[in-house]
């Protein structure tokens, strides 16, 4: 096993040509002076053109508001770090800049489509606006919400562009959550936690269909997820978070085979397998902290079964082993004798 500082990802480890996005040193917080909270600490990752990664982790864990500020969505944290786009600072650009940015450059499908639409718009008007917002001349942004929505497999989409929210089901809401992101051609699409209001049927066809639509378009896909059995089934790359920061970071086989930090594997013990018994689940041990209560050393400490001295009073760095990155001080016995 290697062991080296700087980290690296298998996307850092792409020529730069390859690089779609890479987040530099990310840290949010929010808050008035003297009481600021620090949501998102120190948070390294890249992208490949193409690549779909999974950010996951337990509510609070800062993955949506990590995605949000790729975005800029939010007006009051305090972003620091760099967010490069194509090689182009986010976080530098004017509002004016950003918006030409959102959609066309990535596109978001927020995670509650029924908050997500408006629930007194026809939903045809809802998916040209971001062309329209763009100068698209009506005519033409209507035909491509046609057609953006068709690739979604809504069924007679010409006719449906007047109809409402509440005349969908939910699959059918998902689409048109999924079709306002697309339809500016981003060339990275973040979705945040797409199915977790679906049943499980449909829940499969919408991860089938971002699968196709990804790989028909080339498009990189940053999944919002706090279910294991998403990840599996549609990434490529996972980065899991925990309090803020990334704790570990690997190509999805080789996590679901031998998971390094033992929050991953405490996440990964609490999903149903075909290979164990209902009685071998085990959730992880304790419940998250809020930002604003962080233990001190590693924030996963209290809740750790692993956890040593050393581990209540030092952050651990995030190290690489190969072609994986991990944050935890006893990652080498962890990964001992496992392949990475
Ligand atoms: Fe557990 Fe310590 Fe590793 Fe944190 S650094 S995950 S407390 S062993």
């Amino acid at each position: 096993m290697s062991v080296g500082v700087p980290a690296v990802s298998p996307a850092m480890l792409a020529s730069d040509v390859q690089t779609l996005l890479r987040v530099e040193d990310l840290s949010i917080r929010v808050g008035p002076p003297g009481r600021r909270v620090q949501l998102v600490l120190g948070v390294d990752f890249s992208m490949v053109r193409g690549e779909r990664v999974a950010l996951v982790g337990e509510s609070g864990s800062g993955k949506s508001v990590t995605a949000r500020a790729l975005l800029r969505l939010d007006a009051r944290p305090a972003i620091e770090g760099r967010v490069l786009l194509q090689g182009r600072d986010l976080l530098a650009l004017n509002e004016r800049e950003m918006a030409g940015v959102r959609g066309a450059g990535i596109g978001m499908a927020f995670q509650d489509a029924m908050t997500a639409l408006d629930p007194i718009m026809p939903i045809g008007k809802q998916v040209m606006e971001p062309l329209v917002l763009r100068g698209v001349p009506a005519a033409q942004a209507r035909q491509r919400a046609i057609e953006v929505l068709t690739e979604l497999g809504v069924a007679h989409a010409q006719e449906r562009l007047g109809a409402y929210v509440h005349e969908f089901s939910g699959g059918m809401r998902q689409r048109v959550v999924l079709a306002m992101a697309l339809i500016a051609q981003p060339q990275l699409l973040i979705a945040d936690e797409p199915t977790t209001a679906l049943d499980v049927r449909i829940q499969q066809q919408v991860l089938n269909l971002l699968d196709e639509i990804a790989e028909r378009r080339k498009l990189s896909v940053l999944l919002i997820t706090h279910d294991m059995g998403v990840v599996a089934s549609f990434a490529e790359r996972v980065l899991v978070m925990y309090s803020g920061r990334l704790v570990e970071d690997a190509a999805v086989d080789a996590l679901f085979a031998q998971p390094f930090h033992p929050y991953t594997q405490g996440l990964l013990q609490a999903i149903p397998r075909v290979d164990r018994n209902l009685d071998q689940l085990v959730a992880v041990p304790g419940l998250p902290v809020p930002p604003s209560a962080r233990p001190s050393g590693c924030a996963f400490h209290p809740r750790c079964p692993l956890a040593t001295a050393q581990c209540a009073s030092e952050v651990p760095a995030m190290r690489s082993f190969g072609m994986r990155r991990v944050a935890c001080h006893r990652a080498e016995e962890l990964g001992a004798g496992h392949a990475v």
